[in-house]
């Protein structure tokens, strides 16, 4: 069994989703998501630019040594919103 999901931090998979003999991703479950990709996974991070950092479970996501892209390592907060709300 090949998991499609692991977490890029201790490497866990998410048993939820597995490829098939074709190569297709499966699951016992719907779906929660139409298309299977790895950035809609519910593991799936990003950083305070919104920019995909990768798939990390809880527990490594809450460990700063492992999951270093935190929002809240931004300490300059002006201006990660800055882009996403111009002044005008
Ligand atoms: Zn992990």
């Amino acid at each position: 069994m090949e998991y499609a999901f692991s977490c890029r931090g201790c490497q866990k998979p998410d048993k939820n989703f597995w490829y098939d003999d074709e190569g297709k991703i499966v699951s016992d479950d719907d779906f929660p998501f139409n298309t299977p990709t790895v950035e809609f996974h519910e593991w799936a991070r990003a950083d305070a630019y919104g920019i995909f950092t990768g798939l990390y479970c809880d527990k490594c996501y809450d460990d700063s040594n492992i999951y270093t892209y935190r929002k809240d390592e931004y300490h300059d907060e002006g201006y990660a919103g800055e882009q996403l709300y111009p002044d005008e």
